[in-house]
């Protein structure tokens, strides 16, 4: 059981931080208490800014003694509600975090505090002719602790991977103020248990992450974007799994069917090229000469049914760009046409993605409701939006929670699982136990007692009670 802060909590916090990184102000605290889940608005009773480990192993330490619940914060971009504080406890913002320590060359890592903006990364990683391929939308928002505490993926997902492949260390406070490290400049690691791959996706449950050493890689130094369309979504998911099995991999290959397709063009004013096919499919190829770019594009039409007809190439960055704003700009359309939706992330095995959006569809449909889906074909990632469109809102609010369990139980039944980068947080925990099973719950629940026995770190998400 955890309370709310006190008087003499407030003081404590003030002695040590400084009266100015403690914001007790209700109309301060607001922007606090949402990140970018659809509806969830929690609460809070101060705000508490550290700047360095040895504050928050402080804070940390005295909340533990005095039964206080804590929620961390990064970029507050988070669409579970994995930020958003509850029953007026204490946001520990890390904001101030924000710098990166040192770069290595010889080692090509990054030592970097935890809420460096995930783009400044990129953009520092560019400007050393090195990649740091996670790529999650919301790279000019989100920062880097809370990439690593949702291990965050992106379009580059199919090639490179998702954050926790790029995370070599952490330090760490853990909820009693001890501070702890795992990890550092070294590829192997067989000494004890993986805590680094623990603390990724633990959705700030188990410890506050103060600084991570991260992996870059060699750029590609060429790269193109190709966009191909299909009649059916069948034609493209078969055409995915012929660009799995090619050498070099595609960096991304992300699709959108006919919905999507159809909404964006008409709604937007981008020119979507193709704009009345079945499906698309957004590729990014990567090479180390421009031949070697050329042959892959030359590849892509051996692929029977591919031609000049149904396939574009961008020749300039500027196309490049505009290709993506595409695939970028649906959520934006569906907020013109439906301002209230929400949305899903399921993940099912590549090969399962045609019959799973087909089910999902006619499922759907004899709810009459309409829905858009797109995302990451290369890795089976499936963005589902649910449009409120003109339904009743009591209808409404009785058929999100069965709508929400048709598709994740769709995506069990496929093999798949309930989210493959949102995580769990505040909007989902209840379907957690049915997801991964009775006994791999019970064990997470075990491991969040042993790091946290008061339960003061993000209390209310992940798990039920
Ligand atoms: C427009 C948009 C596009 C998006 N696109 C993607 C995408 O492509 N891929 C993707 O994976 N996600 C995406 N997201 C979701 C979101 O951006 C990611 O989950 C991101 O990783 C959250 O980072 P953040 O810094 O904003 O974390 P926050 O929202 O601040 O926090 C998220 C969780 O991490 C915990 N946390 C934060 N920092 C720490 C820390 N230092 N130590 C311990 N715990 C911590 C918090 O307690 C919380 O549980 C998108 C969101 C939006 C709004």
């Amino acid at each position: 059981m955890y309370t709310k802060p006190t008087g003499n909590d407030i003081s404590f916090f003030k002695e040590t931080l400084g009266a100015d990184q403690v914001i007790t102000s209700t109309d301060d605290i607001k922007p606090y208490t949402i990140d970018k889940t659809k509806n969830l608005v929690g609460t809070a009773s101060v705000v508490l800014k550290p700047c360095s480990a040895e504050e928050i192993s402080k804070l940390l330490g005295y909340c533990s003694q005095n039964s206080l619940a804590i929620f961390t914060r990064g970029g507050g971009t988070g669409v579970t509600g994995g930020a958003v504080p509850l029953d007026d406890g204490v946001v520990l913002s890390l904001e101030r975090m924000n710098r990166i320590l040192e770069y290595d060359a010889n080692n090509m890592t990054l030592s970097v505090e935890p809420c460096v903006i995930t783009g400044n990364i990129h953009e520092f990683a560019q400007e050393k002719g090195l990649l740091y391929p996670p790529d999650p939308a919301s790279s000019d928002e989100c920062a880097i602790g809370g990439n690593i505490a949702e291990n965050a993926g992106g379009p580059r997902a199919v090639k490179y991977g998702v954050t926790g492949n790029y995370v070599l260390g952490l330090e760490y406070v853990l909820p009693d103020g001890t501070i702890a490290s795992s990890g550092g400049k070294y590829v192997k690691n067989a000494a004890g248990y993986d805590m680094v791959r623990l603390l990724t996706g633990s959705e700030g449950t188990l410890a506050v992450i103060t600084k991570a050493l991260l992996k870059l890689v060699p750029a590609p130094p060429f790269a193109q974007d190709v966009l191909l369309s299909f009649n059916t979504l069948g034609e493209a998911v078969d055409t995915v799994t012929r660009l799995l099995a090619a050498s070099p991999l595609p960096a991304a290959i992300e699709f959108m069917e006919n919905d999507a397709i159809k909404l964006v063009s008409e709604s937007s004013s981008i020119k979507i090229p193709f704009a009345t096919a079945g499906a698309h499919l957004l590729i990014k190829l990567e090479a180390d000469s421009a031949q070697l770019l050329k042959k892959q594009i030359d590849n892509l039409y051996k692929i029977p049914g591919i031609s000049d007809s149904n396939l574009k190439t961008a020749k300039t960055d500027k196309e490049s760009e505009y290709l993506w704003s595409a695939r970028r700009g649906i959520r934006d359309a569906i907020s013109r046409v439906s301002p209230v939706f929400f949305a899903e992330d399921c993940v099912v095995p590549r090969a399962a993605i045609a019959l799973f959006i087909k089910s999902i569809k006619n499922e759907l449909s004899s709810y009459g409701i309409d829905s858009l889906l797109f995302g990451h074909a290369g890795d089976g990632n499936i963005h589902i939006d649910i449009l409120k469109g003109k339904t009743e809102d009591n209808r409404w609010e009785e058929l999100k929670d069965e709508l929400r369990l048709m598709i994740y139980r769709k995506a069990l039944a496929f093999e798949g699982t309930i989210t493959g980068e949102h995580g769990i947080g505040f909007i989902r925990k209840q379907y957690l136990e049915e997801a991964i099973g009775s006994g791999a719950y019970n064990m997470m629940k075990k491991i969040k007692e042993a790091f946290d026995p008061k339960g003061i770190l993000n209390p209310g998400k992940v798990f039920q009670d």
